[in-house]
Parts: structure tokens; C-alpha cells; sequence
């Protein structure tokens, strides 16, 4: 950590800094807690699938408002994650066991927990089936299961044997605890980082970029600096695509020597040689005569080729999408850029389904053209609930999501660029964040992410209150 944040750290003490964050997050309460006065009284059946924080989110708000409803939960999983936590357990900031709860002990009163994977679903006669064999149905949908991580696309890399040849990934709750040893050793023997994120869309898109910043920071804390050579591939044409913070963070790489390598798309790992297999597209611009305007017009043409790099640490991204079961039963976009990955096609507003008007989608699964963060679902889980209760009550949905995201880029251990924007990609601060100049790391920010997300998490976001 750096000496002025440790100095300032020793100023304001950790339990003044958790009541004063506290307080902020009563104020953020101030709002919700006005919203929900208003019961609904229906006898309705209510499945959710999948109880991570969209799920549960929405569990403990709809436990609340609809007293008679029939509220069922499914979701095979122990333990509920604090997702990320994994980044700060990669880097040694976290202890591993901080970052879960039991699933059971997460559970809202008045909610049935059936501890099963979703295998099948049909939302024309609107029944699930699960892994046990078992069917229900639901006059109403709560579609929440997250993302699926798809390792075997990238060829000689699974989930089983994740850290082998030096090749890990904060993806995983496992593959987070194998990187900080692996980090400090690299850093120790000296040699050349590769971070590369993935071609799909991502949960947190800042993650790879934190893992890849906070090992430079590591190397330099640790006086290695000159022992190691850290590159950061991206399979997009540019770093980041929030333009009030891009050049703050481009500069942070050229400052710290980083070097980006754009529209590189990992396609497969040799752990034993320690080589990354790379699809490098390289965009090109040619003039072809327009019939329609009679001149000539730019078009652009892409090529790809293959390029394999060495490596000594490699940390990269799996290649995600919508659940297997969601793209099975038809629920993903039929056209346009997210149907490959099926994301669930849903009105990017509203959040209900374009085809079935009886399911809502929100959090990671959800097609819509926004981050996929927890700090996003915050946002969509009002939004979610108000209508929701509208179409239970035979109303128009008409509560709207603006598209808000939030993702805290670790720049280094005592600095975050708070990232915050909504789907125009234009800047969207909290407040006390509205006081400083985010385009820049904040170590305030540090603070917020490290001592008072995960309460925030725990206490407030999956209980429904905020
Ligand atoms: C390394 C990392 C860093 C991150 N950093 C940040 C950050 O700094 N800020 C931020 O806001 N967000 C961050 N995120 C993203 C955030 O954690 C996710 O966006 C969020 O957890 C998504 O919530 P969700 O409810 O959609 O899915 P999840 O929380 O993943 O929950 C999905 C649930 O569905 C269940 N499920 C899956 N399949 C089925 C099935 N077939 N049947 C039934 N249940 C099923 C799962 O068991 C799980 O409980 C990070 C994520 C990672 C991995």
C-alpha cells in the first residue's frame, strides 16, 4: 500500500470509516425505504431462478411485497459469493473465507428454497424442470441465474486443472486463491505476465485490468520491478469504452509501462511449453464505389491470423454466456449482437421479456447493453420489483432502468478510478463521489471497496434494503 494511504489510514481509523460509509449507505436506503410501502395483495406463484445477488436480491424485496404470494427459489448452490471479493483475494487484499455465506443462512423468511440446477424450462406451459427430476410451474418468473463460464473454449484450459503451467484466473473462487501465490512468486523468479480479458461479454470488464495493475503495483512494492515484463492483450479495439474514464487509464498503463495489445482474442493455452495461442484481427479500411450516392465510400475489412506468445504467469478471462437451459428454451435474442451468447432478450428498460410477458430477467443473464456488475443490479432490482408487481396486478410495467453500472477499477493497493455511467456511457456519480474528480484514482474510493461493498453486499443489497 502506499505510504500516504497508510498514513491517512492511520488518521481515520477503519471503524470511523465504516460508520461514516454506513451512514452514506442509510442515505442511499432513504429512497428505497419510501418505496416500499405498497403490498400486493395477489395469490400468485412466484419462481426464481437462481439466488445469487439479482435473485436474492429481488427474493427479499418480493417476500415483502407480496404477503400471499407462493415464492419459490431454485438454485443448487452451498455458499453465496461475494463475487467481487475474488479480485482482492487474488491480489492477498482478502482472506478467502470472507467472502461467502451459507446459501442457507441467505435464504429470505417466506421464501422456499429448492436446493437444485434448473435443467430445462418451457415458458409457453411455464414450468421448470430440475436436475433431480423434479417439475413445477409459476404464474410469474424471476430469471436470475448469472452466467455461465465457458473454460473448455479455451483449448487446454479447464476448470479442473486451473493453475496449471502457470495459468490462472480470479474467475473462480479457487483459481482466486492459486493467483496470489503464483503472482508472488512470479514476481520473485522475475519473467513475463500476460492479462488478457475475452471476446464475449464479461462480468465486471474492469476485473482483468485490477488483477493486471495490481501485479505491476506488487512488482514494484517489491522492488522487481525491472525483472518483469507485464502485458495486457484485449480481444477489443480500445481499453476501455467509458470515455470519461479511458484516458486517466490509458495513461496509467503508458505511466507504469504496461503495454496494450488490442483485438487479441486468447484461443487456447500450452501450460506445459507456457505459450498463449492468440486470434490477432487486423482492421484495414478500403474504398468502394456507393451505386447509391454515385461516389466513393469507406468500408472496413477485417483479418485475422494466429499469434502465440511465451509466457511466465498468464492470468485470462473465460469466454462467457447465458446458461445453457436459458438458450435451450429459446429465451435469448434472437438477432442483433447478443443472441450469440443468448443473453435473455429483454426490453433494456423495463426488463421483461420481449417474448413472454411473464418473466423478468435481470443481473448477468440479462440482454442488455450495460455492465454486468452487482452494482448494476442494485439498480435494476427496484426497477425489477416495481414492475413486476404491475404485471401481476394487470398493469403496464413502466418503472425504467437507465442502464446505470458501477465497476471500481483498482489502479493499485490504495486507489480506485470509480467508474460509474449508464447506457449513453455518460458519467452517473453517487453522491459523496459527486464532491471529487472521479476521471482519477481515489484512494476514498479504495476504501469504499475494500472495507464497505461487502458489508454493503451482505447486509443491505441481498436482504433487500438497498
Ligand atoms: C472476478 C470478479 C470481479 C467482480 N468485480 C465486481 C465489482 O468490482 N463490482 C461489481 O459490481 N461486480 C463485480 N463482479 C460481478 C458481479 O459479481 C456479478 O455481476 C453478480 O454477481 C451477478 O449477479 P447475478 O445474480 O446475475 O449472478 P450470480 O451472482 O452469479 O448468481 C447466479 C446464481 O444462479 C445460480 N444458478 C446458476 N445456474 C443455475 C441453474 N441452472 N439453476 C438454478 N440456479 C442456477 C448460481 O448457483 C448462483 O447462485 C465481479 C465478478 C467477478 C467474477
Amino acid at each position: 500500500m502506499r505510504e500516504d494511504a497508510k498514513r491517512l489510514m492511520t488518521k481515520i481509523s477503519r471503524r470511523t470509516f465504516i460508520r461514516g460509509a454506513a451512514a452514506v449507505g442509510l442515505l442511499a436506503m432513504l429512497p428505497v425505504a419510501r418505496g416500499c410501502a405498497k403490498r400486493c395483495h395477489a395469490k400468485v406463484n412466484v419462481a426464481i431462478i437462481g439466488g445469487g445477488a439479482a435473485g436474492l436480491s429481488m427474493a427479499a424485496r418480493l417476500a415483502r411485497r407480496l404477503p400471499n404470494a407462493t415464492l419459490t427459489l431454485i438454485d443448487p448452490a452451498d455458499k453465496q459469493f461475494y463475487q467481487p471479493g475474488f479480485t482482492l483475494i487474488g491480489a492477498g487484499v482478502y482472506k478467502p473465507d470472507v467472502v461467502w455465506k451459507n446459501q442457507s443462512d441467505c435464504i429470505p423468511d417466506g421464501v422456499k428454497w429448492i436446493k437444485q440446477a434448473v435443467v430445462a424450462l418451457d415458458p409457453t406451459k411455464k414450468e421448470i424442470r430440475t436436475g433431480d427430476g423434479g417439475r413445477l410451474t409459476y404464474d410469474f418468473l424471476v430469471l436470475t441465474p448469472g452466467l455461465q463460464l465457458n473454460w473448455s473454449q479455451i483449448q487446454g484450459i479447464s476448470l479442473d486443472t486451473l493453475g496449471e503451467g502457470n495459468a490462472h484466473s480470479i474467475y473462480d473462487f479457487n483459481g482466486a486463491q492459486k493467483t496470489f501465490p503464483a503472482m508472488m512468486s512470479f514476481i520473485e523468479k522475475g519473467g513475463r505476465a500476460l492479462f488478457t480479458d475475452t471476446y464475449t461479454k464479461l462480468k465486471c470488464g474492469g476485473a482483468p485490468k485490477k488483477i493486471c495493475l495490481l501485479t505491476e503495483h506488487q512488482a514494484r512494492m517489491r522492488k522487481r520491478r525491472d525483472a518483469v515484463k507485464i502485458d495486457y492483450f484485449t480481444a477489443s479495439k480500445q481499453l476501455y469504452d467509458v470515455p470519461h474514464y479511458t484516458p486517466r487509464l490509458e495513461e496509467i498503463y503508458q505511466e507504469r509501462k504496461v503495454n496494450i495489445s488490442l483485438r487479441m482474442r486468447l484461443t487456447g493455452v500450452d501450460t506445459q511449453a507456457k505459450k498463449a495461442f492468440f486470434e490477432k484481427t487486423t482492421v484495414s479500411q478500403k474504398q468502394i464505389p456507393d451505386p447509391a450516392s454515385g461516389t466513393m465510400k469507406t468500408v472496413e475489412e477485417s483479418a485475422t491470423q494466429e499469434v502465440i506468445e511465451s509466457y511466465d504467469f498468464l492470468h485470462f478471462t473465460p469466454p462467457q454466456s447465458a446458461p445453457d437451459f436459458v438458450r435451450e428454451a429459446g429465451l435469448g435474442w434472437r438477432s442483433g449482437k447478443l443472441a450469440r451468447e443468448a443473453w435473455v432478450e429483454v426490453d433494456k428498460e423495463t426488463l421483461v421479456h420481449a417474448v413472454y410477458p411473464s418473466i423478468i430477467a435481470l443481473g448477468d443473464v440479462a440482454g442488455i447493453p450495460t455492465s454486468k456488475t452487482s452494482a448494476a443490479i442494485r439498480k435494476q432490482v427496484p426497477i425489477a420489483v416495481e414492475n413486476l408487481i404491475a404485471l401481476i396486478e394487470g398493469k403496464t410495467p413502466e418503472v425504467k432502468y437507465d442502464g446505470y453500472a458501477a465497476c471500481p477499477i483498482v489502479t493499485d493497493y490504495g486507489h480506485v478510478i470509480l467508474c460509474e455511467f449508464d447506457y449513453d456511457k455518460k458519467p452517473k456519480t453517487s453522491f459523496p463521489f459527486t464532491l471529487m474528480d472521479t476521471r482519477k484514482e481515489l484512494w476514498s474510493a479504495w476504501l469504499l471497496k475494500v472495507y464497505f461493498l461487502k458489508p454493503f453486499y451482505f447486509y443491505g443489497m441481498i436482504k433487500g434494503h438497498v
